[in-house]
């Protein structure tokens, strides 16, 4: 056999040995990753891992796939396997997923990951949608309609926040809404960086009645066929399989049963969403660096020089030691969140106000570590692997990529310490 289908990761020149490339299979790098966490996991989670796992695995073998491909064409085989989003049952939809609920989601990261980092992090941007119609759907069929197909990987979605001139001060927009007489809105403006912005066929879009002032802000639920909805695709280099959008609206007309949160509402409704978005890039972040972790820990293992595995040398398995007990630590963190999220939920049926304010800082902490953590480790695997890290004969070039952007999204750096310091002071005038 050769080594192409051994790995299944398409390269022009093999770099590294058939041997190893045989060792790094996403089977034995699932095997890794599962034995790290079969003591800590319960079974129904760890179980749900295990099953996602191998449905991956078949995927990669039914298709032969490369992952080199257009990834979305894998989306609806996904979606029917329920592994698009598991945050919720989604019982009013005719679905019942179990297990569900933050951890649940974690496993399903882990799995969808391990298979494909990009398509991990384009699937993440259609949850991001499905999140406010599973709050704002108020039975109204067109948004159940759009909440199933999104949920079961028909179509695809995107989230309309940013725009050329307002990043990270997205509150203050310049797209405008205005109402017409039928009740319907118009909606004029551009937003920019929409993860799977030209793939997506539902997008929810942000807006204020009033340039400039968040407190007019709405937000509606847009078909992308829709006269009015234009959009190109921009190029970011470290995510070349992912489609980011450059999004322009011209008169776009929304009826009255796509508005999900009318001019005052809208600025509730993103701040409601953060928290849980947040939480799924941690998970993301965390799900990067042991992807990474486990190409490195079996190249080091395998890898001879000075006749010795690289493994044994202190310069290497000193610091690889060291990343994977970061990550294990933040692994632990993060499940202890994603655990008391989903009690909570599963006693009360919704997250208690004053705990959905405490989990916003705590959201912030761990995004801002997880990011810089899986930057750090994405880098170091690569670089204790040495060429064979930064050539593209495995994933490792893939997580490279995605671990440098993860401190953009979702909130940058600065702004999840301007939340961190914010709060630091809030505590400080509880004394
Ligand atoms: C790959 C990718 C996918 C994305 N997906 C989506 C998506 O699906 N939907 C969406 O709406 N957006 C998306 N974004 C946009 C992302 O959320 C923004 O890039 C981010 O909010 C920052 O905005 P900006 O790029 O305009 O940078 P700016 O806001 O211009 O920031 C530039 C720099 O200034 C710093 N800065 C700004 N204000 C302050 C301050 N007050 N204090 C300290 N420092 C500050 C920032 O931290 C940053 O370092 C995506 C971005 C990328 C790169």
């Amino acid at each position: 056999m050769s080594c192409f289908l051994l790995i299944n990761k398409k390269f022009d020149v093999q770099c590294i040995n058939d041997e190893i490339l045989e060792k790094m299979s996403l089977k034995n790098r699932c095997k890794f990753l599962n034995n790290n966490l079969m003591s800590i996991l319960k079974p129904k989670h760890f179980n749900f891992l295990k099953k996602a796992q191998k449905f991956y695995m078949k995927l990669e073998e039914k298709y032969n796939i490369t992952h080199n491909e257009d990834f979305y064409q894998w989306v609806p085989e996904v979606g029917k396997e329920g592994l698009i989003t598991r945050i919720n049952k989604f019982e009013n939809i005719g679905l019942n997923f179990e297990p569900h609920g933050m951890t649940a989601e974690f496993m399903r990261t882990l799995a969808t990951d391990f298979f494909d980092p990009q398509m991990a992090m384009g699937m993440g941007a259609s949850v991001l949608a499905v999140n406010p119609l599973m709050l704002h759907h108020d039975n109204v069929d067109i948004r159940l309609k759009a909440l199933k197909e999104l949920v079961t990987g028909e179509k695809f979605g995107c989230i309309c926040i940013t725009e050329p001139e307002r990043g990270s001060d997205a509150v203050h927009m310049l797209t405008t809404c205005e109402e017409d007489e039928d009740g319907s809105f118009i909606i004029n403006g551009q937003k920019i960086y929409q993860t799977n912005g030209t793939k997506a066929h539902w997008a929810v879009v942000y807006a204020c009645a009033e340039k400039d002032n968040g407190n007019t802000m709405g937000q509606f639920l847009v078909d992308t066929s829709w006269d009015g909805w234009k959009a190109e695709r921009v190029n970011i280099p470290w995510t070349p399989r992912m489609h980011v959008g450059k999004e322009t609206f011209t008169n776009l007309k929304v009826p009255p049963e796509y508005v999900l949160g009318k001019p005052g509402q809208g600025r509730e409704h993103l701040f409601e969403g953060l928290n849980l978005e947040r939480m799924g890039i941690v998970i993301l972040n965390v799900s990067e660096a042991w992807n990474a972790l486990s190409h490195a820990v079996i190249y080091a293992n395998m890898r001879k020089q000075f006749n010795q595995e690289i493994l044994k040398f202190q310069g290497v398995g000193f610091p690889l030691a060291d990343l994977w007990a970061k990550t294990m630590n933040l692994t632990l963190a993060t499940l202890h969140i994603c655990q008391i999220i989903d009690e909570k939920i599963e006693q009360l049926g919704t997250l208690p106000k004053q705990f959905n304010l405490a989990l916003g800082i705590t959201a912030s902490q761990l995004k801002s570590q997880s990011a810089k953590l899986s930057e750090r480790v994405c880098y170091g695997c690569v670089n204790l692997m040495g060429g064979a890290g930064a050539c593209d004969n495995t994933l490792m070039h893939d997580l490279l990529g995605i671990s440098r952007i993860q401190e953009m999204g979702g909130g940058t750096r600065q702004i999840q310490q301007y939340i961190m310091s914010y709060a630091l002071r809030k505590l400080f005038r509880m004394l």
